[in-house]
């Protein structure tokens, strides 16, 4: 069962004694959840509070992978009654004779146009998936919508999607990850037939995340050719990505220039009254009442993935109904801290290298060694910069971690880097996207 299978795989990425204690004993509830809802029971207000905090975005994405749809993880208590005595091993175990459903297809049907907040930010994405939403295949062929995490790229592919669905059309959803699960499935199980007759016989071919191709040889050979049947045909495709296209590293030439056939959008971070706006919808939505003081210090303080935000939102209004309370402006300060506490003690350095080494074009190894080359310095002097602001690492770890001799290099490229933020307005700007990139990194 889904569910099960995802507290699987959690397992495996969690200290087995955390496990024992907190995971092993969730059930999940089948019937309550929906594509975008997983619903789990604990035994106790407290395992609920913190399996929900320390591993509802974790859980939320090992669905994503699943499924295609990111859900909202629901933590509460079994309630008595309807179901005593249920937790029977039996229960828990694989459907009898039942498939698993297919729902790479399922759409979130509340990921819709109407439901997106539009912003100048996000302006052009909007429009451009509303006209290819209308003109299936016709105009922007295929359609590329790359940004940050959170932003609302998926909202928007399911938003197409859905729009299609109601109007008849054949719509596949799926994402990158699901889409080479299937392929090798099919290769080991000798049934491409299947494979390509469900892929080339859509309208409308909806590809999410599709920077997972990188390095990924056969899939996008096989991305390749799907490509462009679908295009020959005139059927639409739309895809989405963290990166521009000419971005995505190990990508070949061949699909890297149909990417760039139809049109490539992107997605801003929003301004802060989009992301006002946004969570004043998604209180709607989900029947929340916030005051305005409050919506206005999320906005201001939780940073731009609209994912986080919401999950701070869903939070609150968990904690609020749990004891009984309505949520007050300190209240909201405090659960707002908490997750922003949370996110810098998970940082490590290594993530930070990931990242400037990808943002740079320099490998992680050569920050890491003693070249001397201008670029990969510099990359090594940000790096250490971004250490000392974003963990607690101090200058002598630091030095540790690079192999330095002493503390003084460190503060030297302290100094080096405070001075060029001085002087350097772009300079400054990079150095804040990649502390964003960082920390939205770390809470995947
Ligand atoms: P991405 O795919 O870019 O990482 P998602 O599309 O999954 O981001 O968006 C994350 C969450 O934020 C979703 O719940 C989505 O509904 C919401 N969201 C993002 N942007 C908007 C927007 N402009 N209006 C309304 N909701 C949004
Ligand atoms: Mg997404």
């Amino acid at each position: 069962m889904l569910g099960q299978q995802i507290l699987k795989l959690l397992q495996q990425e969690i200290p087995q004694i955390e496990y024992e204690r907190y995971i092993k004993q969730l059930r999940y509830d089948e019937e309550a959840s929906r594509s975008d809802i997983a619903v789990f029971h604990a035994s106790n207000p407290l395992v609920a509070r913190w399996v929900k905090t320390r591993y509802g975005d974790k859980l939320s994405h090992l669905f994503e992978l699943k499924t295609g749809i990111k859900p909202q993880v629901i933590v509460d208590v079994k309630r008595p009654g309807k179901k005593e005595g249920g937790t029977k091993r039996g229960e828990f175990s694989e459907p009898v004779g039942g498939k698993p459903a297919a729902k790479s297809t399922i759409l979130n049907p509340s990921y819709t146009f109407e439901s997106f907040v539009v912003g100048s930010s996000n302006q052009f994405a909007y429009t451009a998936a509303m006209r290819v939403a209308e003109k299936p295949g016709e105009q922007y062929n295929p359609l590329f919508i790359y940004g940050g995490a959170g932003l609302g790229k998926t909202h928007l592919l399911h938003a197409i999607g859905n729009y299609n669905l109601a109007r008849g059309r054949q719509v596949i959803f799926t994402s990158l990850e699901q889409f080479m699960n299937q392929f090798i499935h099919h290769v080991r199980n000798h049934t491409m037939d299947r494979f390509r007759d469900k892929f080339r016989s859509c309208d409308i071919l909806l590809l999410d995340d599709i920077q997972f191709l990188s390095r990924k040889k056969e899939t996008q050979e096989e991305l390749f050719h799907t490509f462009n049947e679908l295009h020959g045909a005139g059927k639409q495709i739309v895809m989405t990505s963290d990166q521009h296209p000419k971005k995505i590293a190990g990508l070949e030439e061949r699909l890297r220039s149909r990417f760039e056939w139809g049109l490539t959008v992107d997605i801003q971070p929003p301004e802060l009254e989009t992301k006002i706006a946004i969570i004043k919808k998604k209180c709607e939505l989900n029947g929340i009442q916030l005051d305005n003081d409050i919506v206005n210090y999320i906005a201001a303080n939780m940073g731009n993935n609209i994912r986080e935000i919401e999950g701070i939102i869903i939070q609150l209004n968990a904690f609020a109904n749990m004891m009984n309370q309505s949520i007050t402006l300190d209240f909201a300060k405090n659960v707002v801290k908490n997750q922003l506490k949370e996110r810098s003690e998970n940082i490590t350095i290594d993530d930070i290298v990931k990242v400037v080494s990808k943002e740079l074009n320099v490998k992680p190894s050569e920050i890491k060694s003693k070249s001397r080359s201008r670029k990969i310095v510099e990359a090594r002097r940000i790096v250490i910069y971004l250490a000392r602001t974003l963990t607690p690492n101090s200058m002598p770890s630091l030095a540790q971690y690079f192999g330095m001799k002493d503390h003084t290099a460190v503060s030297h490229a302290m100094k080096k880097i405070n001075e060029m933020l001085d002087k350097d307005e772009t300079f400054k700007t990079k150095i804040e996207e990649l502390s964003h990139k960082i920390t939205s990194v770390a809470v995947e």
